[in-house]
């Protein structure tokens, strides 16, 4: 009977009463969504000529070297294909490209979560026009606020209620507050009212989109209530300027517009400080405003000579969001409880380099700065990109430009990035229209942490329908109570009234009737008491009811923290796992790169083995050829030892057997002289006693021998066999042979000088011949020293034709001897010109000699004999002169040659060089000092 109306009451008067809980904390979130890239191509413009880019797949383009461009220039194949996310031709519509990709950011704003939305490209292919649109082909922005007001529209707050506080922040005002602004605005009328339909908007935007098109988000939390901001920048030059700036523009002498500075809040956000935040309540309205701040974009852009493809224009929306309180009546007045999201679109700068638009002066100052920050915007990306791929921690550079600076929440804290690349698919942006595309393709490599679910406030679902359920049945309950429709009464006031005492009959008829009216009192009376005690009856079931509820709802409360806790719980629990799983995911990519490093390492090492192996072969090999090399060595040592030893002893005998001979020939000389000794004896006893003077007789022995001849052909006979080396053998008559007999060789040896001596030959005459006197000791040495060596025929290797030997025969010469009688010869005397000038006793001197410097055939043919002075240096620094001598032959084919036949060697000290002093010891015994002191040693 008395449910529903308590209820209404109930709830009426609880405000004020809701238990606060602390602001639930942001959940970290460590999910990451790529930033998604999309590219739209738009149709060819009439004059743009030819084509360049393909849609080849709805994720993939191709772009067509033009053919004046060389196709490798950069290495770069003819056709490049880059993918997105998805790829738009040129059919595609505003309204299809929306749903794709600036919806589901709308979605996100109005369930709390941030977003960032911006086209880039080279200037004039379509950026303003997918962001913007033109009549009829709303772009992406009017789309945007279309969306955000039809799913928001039946609860928004009324205006004023949420108040920004200029540090980014969002403050609830109360309602008193609220509607005191409301009616000062309305007095100042300064904003335009919200118009009541589209019709009444201007009608350069009214038509921007089809209401068929219009679209709603899902799951709009009723029991929220909400307000539109919007904002809108211009970057110009890297400052930041405030297009909704209500300060009056001074048409005929502008002031330089002010611009404004980026600023961080609290949660690390960028904000424009003291940048105008309008709130709008509908899609008219928010366009207006958009519109508004175009137009003062254009008259400054005009005013100011300034480009607006050099700008990037920043239109912000923010979305303030706040519970409704338990009633679902009036937003809860508690600033934490307040969510502020905000959805960016961007409208940049166009991609071109400056040499593109031939920009000059202040004009090329301006496109540097606004390609630089679209460089920054590049670098940033890249160092994303390299931190989050490559795990380092390297700055990006937000704060370069501004631009950037502002978009460094998205990137570093959370929420949507979503990019789209407009392409003019004419030849002449080819090469721009290249490099945006390896930057778009690029961008897509970044992570951007996912938007988290914003936390459920602890109010029961279903406020405002509550709420407004309330209000309709109070209001109809008014109307029921204003009257009965056809004069009945409501069905419950009859019921209650029947509950009450019927009232007595109160027709008065007679004037005087005195029980009527007291009866009637009293009746009245009665029931005013029934309806006191049904009131206190209500009253008091009211309030235990109303206790029970409030029992109810700390309950519900209570479980619903509790629900709240679990939940924060649940969320903490999740992070761990997701930790873990990171940790799981690291750790095996580590284990999978030491696997890796493992493989590489076993190769590695096999390789060595292999090398070791080759290595240790190789060694092995040589160690055996060593011991090869050794074992001969030892070999050959053992010979050469053997050798040694051999040569030894043979040389010990030979020199047994050499002074065994001299001392023979020794003993054979004293007997001689005894012999001679005896026969003189035996003269001088015999003239003693024969006075007859008397040749003395020789030995009969003597008298036989034949005297030894000198000739060219020695004898026959063999000469003793010394074990001597070929070099070092005796001339064939300097010894006497075994069969000779030891005086014939003294008598031999006694004539022989004295023959020498007269004959003058084999040697010229020389120093030698000159002296006068008998033989000296010195010279009878050496003339014992001739003896024995002057018969070696010298052979010099060029001039030689037969090898002499001494027991050969004489030697065969096919040569014809020039006849010449003894005395008579001709000598060709060859002294080089190179030779010094000796200053000394013992001249060589030819008589009738032909003087030459050089040997000439000419002279050769005159003469029988030839003669050579050489000098030579010495070892021990003497001058060594040596006197060839030869005989002269004609040869059969007509020319000349030469047979040396003697070599005579002479030692002088270098008259040039220092002065010798020899001391004993250096006396060899070939090295007798001569008297003259001039010549050192004379041999032949
Ligand atoms: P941007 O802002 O990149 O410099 P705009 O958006 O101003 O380029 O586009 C240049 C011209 O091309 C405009 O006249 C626009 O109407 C037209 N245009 C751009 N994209 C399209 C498209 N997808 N369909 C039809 N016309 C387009
Ligand atoms: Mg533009």
């Amino acid at each position: 009977m008395f449910t529903l109306l308590p209820f209404h009451i109930f709830f009426n008067y609880r405000k004020g009463k809701t238990p606060r809980r602390p602001p639930p904390k942001k959940p970290s979130n460590n999910q990451k969504d790529p930033v998604g890239v999309y590219c739209r191509v738009r149709p060819l413009g009439a004059e743009d000529g030819e084509c360049c880019v393909e849609v080849i797949s709805s994720t993939t383009i191709q772009l067509h070297a033009p053919d004046g461009l060389k196709a490798n220039r950069n290495g770069e194949f003819k056709e490049t294909q880059y993918s997105f996310k998805k790829v738009f031709g040129i059919k595609t519509t505003q309204c299809e490209l929306f749903e794709d990709v600036a919806k589901p950011l709308a979605d996100d704003l109005i369930h709390g979560k941030n977003g960032l939305l911006f086209t880039y490209g080279v200037t004039g292919s379509g950026k303003t026009y997918t962001m913007t649109g033109s009549p009829g082909q709303g772009g992406l922005l009017p789309r945007s606020l279309d969306m955000i007001f039809n799913s928001i529209g039946p609860f928004q707050a009324k205006r004023f209620v949420f108040k920004p506080d200029d540090k980014n922040g969002m403050e609830v005002q109360n309602q008193v507050d609220a509607l005191l602004e409301r009616q000062k605005r309305e007095s100042q009328q300064s904003v335009p009212k919200t118009p009541s339909s589209r019709q009444r908007v201007d009608p350069e935007f009214a038509d921007m989109i089809n209401p068929d098109e219009a679209c709603k988000a899902d799951d709009v939390d009723e029991d929220s209530s909400y307000s539109v901001f919007v904002s809108y920048i211009e970057i110009y030059n890297n400052y930041i300027y405030d297009l909704l700036e209500e300060a009056p523009m001074d048409l005929i002498k502008p002031k330089p517009p002010q611009s404004k500075i980026l600023r961080e809040d609290q949660n690390h956000n960028m904000y424009v400080a003291g940048c105008t935040e309008v709130e709008v309540k509908s899609t008219e309205e928010a366009f207006e405003v958009f519109w508004r701040g175009q137009k003062k974009r254009r008259i400054a852009n005009t005013q100011l000579n300034r480009e607006s493809s050099r700008s990037h224009s920043v239109f912000i929306i923010k979305l303030a969001q706040a519970p409704l309180d338990a009633d679902g009546d009036n937003v809860l007045q508690d600033k934490n409880q307040v969510n502020v999201s905000q959805l960016c679109l961007v409208d940049l700068a166009g991609s071109e380099r400056t040499s593109r638009t031939r920009a000059e002066g202040s004009r090329l100052r301006e496109a540097g700065n606004i390609n630089q920050s679209l460089m920054t915007l590049r670098t940033c990306i890249e160092v994303l990109r390299e931190n989050q791929m490559c795990g380092t921690n390297k700055m990006v550079p937000y704060r370069d430009s501004k631009v950037t600076h502002l978009f460094k929440n998205y990137f570093d804290g959370e929420g949507k990035v979503r990019m789209v690349v407009c392409v003019n698919p004419k030849t002449d942006d080819y090469e721009e229209t290249m490099l945006v595309m390896r930057f778009a393709e690029m961008t897509q490599e970044v992570e951007v942490a996912r938007p988290v679910d914003r936390p459920i406030c602890g109010f029961a679902a279903g406020r405002r329908q509550r709420n407004q359920a309330f209000k309709e049945e109070l209001s109809r309950r008014l109307e029921e109570r204003g009257g009965p429709v056809d004069g009945e009464p409501p069905a419950a006031l009859n019921q209650l009234l029947q509950s009450f005492p019927p009232l007595p009959a109160s027709e008065l008829s007679d004037p005087n009737d005195d029980h009527t009216i007291p009866r009637l009192i009293e009746a009245l009376e009665k029931r005013h008491r029934i309806r006191q005690m049904v009131t206190e009856d209500y009253n008091k079931a009211a309030n235990m009811l109303k206790s029970m509820l409030q029992d109810l709802d700390g309950n519900l409360m209570s479980k619903e923290n509790f629900i709240q806790d679990q939940r924060g719980r649940l969320g903490e629990k999740d992070k761990m796992i997701q930790n873990q799983k990171n940790e799981i995911d690291r750790l095996e990519k580590k284990s999978k790169m030491l696997e890796y490093k493992i493989d590489i390492l076993q190769k590695t090492t096999n390789i060595y083995e292999e090398d070791k192996r080759a290595l240790q072969h190789e060694l092995e090999s040589r160690d055996h050829r060593l011991q090869r090399e050794v074992s001969e060595k030892k070999r050959m040592e053992v010979r050469m030892h053997g050798l040694v030893t051999d040569e030894k002893l043979r040389w010990q005998k030979e020199c047994e057997r050499r002074v065994n001979a001299k001392e023979l020939e020794m003993q054979n000389k004293l007997w001689v002289k005894d012999e001679k000794l005896k026969q003189l004896k035996a003269i001088v006893t015999e003239s003693k006693t024969d006075s007859r003077p008397d040749q003395p007789q020789r030995p009969s022995r003597e008298k036989d021998r034949v005297p030894a001849k000198r000739s060219a052909s020695p004898s026959p006979v063999p000469a003793p066999v010394w074990p001597l080396p070929q070099a070092l053998r005796p001339a064939p008559l300097s010894l006497s042979t075994s069969s000779m007999s030891v005086a014939s060789c003294i008598s031999e040896w006694e004539q022989r000088v004295p023959q020498t001596d007269r004959q003058g030959s084999p040697s010229p005459p020389h120093g030698r011949s000159r002296a006068q006197g008998p033989p000296s000791s010195l010279s009878r040495r050496r003339g014992r020293c001739w003896a024995r060596d002057c018969e070696v025929p010298v052979q010099p290797a060029d001039v030689g034709l037969e090898e002499v030997g001494y027991r050969t025969g004489p030697p065969v010469r096919p040569m014809h001897r020039r006849s010449h009688s003894a005395g008579a010869e001709r000598w060709v005397d060859h002294k080089p010109s190179t030779n010094v000038e000796l200053d000394t006793v013992m001249q060589p001197s030819v008589a009738n000699a032909i003087k030459v410097s050089a040997p000439s055939e000419k002279a050769l043919a005159k003469c029988d004999k030839y003669m050579l002075t050489h000098q030579e240096m010495a070892s021990d620094g003497e001058i060594q002169t040596k006197l060839i001598k030869g005989e002269v032959f004609k040869t059969r084919g007509g020319g000349q040659s030469v047979q040396f036949t003697d070599i005579e060697t002479l030692k002088q000290e270098n008259p040039l060089g220092p002065s010798r002093k020899r001391t004993s010891s250096e006396t060899g015994p070939n090295q007798e000092e001569c008297k003259d002191g001039s010549w050192t040693d004379v041999e032949t």
